[in-house]
């Protein structure tokens, strides 16, 4: 049997969202095709998304209009930042309900054989947003990745005196954060030691 062209264009189209193999793609467009209420209301959400979301102009974060939800917070405590690779790391952490300071959303980690260098991530946003900052948790993953760009990034912070910190033990090395419960992470985050020099 031949297959509508529109189903197949739409199995495509999912396949292409991160977790969804071409099998569950199929299933996901059948199941459209056949309820054309709820077509409808995704068509329309994903259009609203799409349209209203933006990237905070402070921190990388994910934002509806120019300050994301966090930034827009006047109870944070500005004198900690905690660096992340992604959105994904800040609900993560958000999530674990032991971190009361802001974020900096990075937008990757370093990956050489990737094409990203310290250019493709937001460094120098981090480096502009020092003054009055005490503390730097460098959050980012316990991958390869993720601990590179750690190391890198303390060593560009060294020269403002701030104090730079990562996660403590209980974080699996390999990791990343947003796979990580959320028990584990708060420990890890209340337990933060100093990155040595
Ligand atoms: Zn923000």
């Amino acid at each position: 049997m031949k297959t509508p062209r529109p189903l197949t264009e739409l199995a495509r189209v999912l396949a292409e969202l991160p977790g969804i193999g071409p099998k569950t793609a199929q299933r996901l467009a059948l199941h459209l095709a056949l309820d054309k209420g709820l077509a409808g209301r995704l068509a329309e959400t994903l259009e609203m998304a799409r349209a209203r979301l933006g990237v905070c102009k402070v921190c990388g974060n994910l934002a509806e209009g120019e300050l994301c939800p966090v930034c827009a917070d006047p109870n944070r405590d500005g004198s900690v930042i905690a660096v992340v690779e992604t959105p994904a790391d800040v609900m993560a952490i958000e999530k674990s309900g032991e971190f009361r300071g802001r974020y900096h959303v990075l937008g990757g980690a370093l990956n050489p054989l990737e094409g990203i260098g310290p250019d493709e991530l937001n460094v120098d946003g981090l480096l502009k947003r020092l003054e009055g900052v005490r503390e730097v948790l460098l959050a980012t993953s316990t991958t390869v990745e993720g601990e590179a760009t750690a190391v890198y990034l303390s060593e560009r912070l060294r020269p403002f005196g701030v104090r730079v910190t990562r996660p403590a033990y209980g974080l699996p090395a390999g990791g990343n954060l947003e796979y990580v419960d959320e028990v584990t992470l708060a420990r890890a985050l209340a337990h933060r030691r100093p990155v040595e020099e």
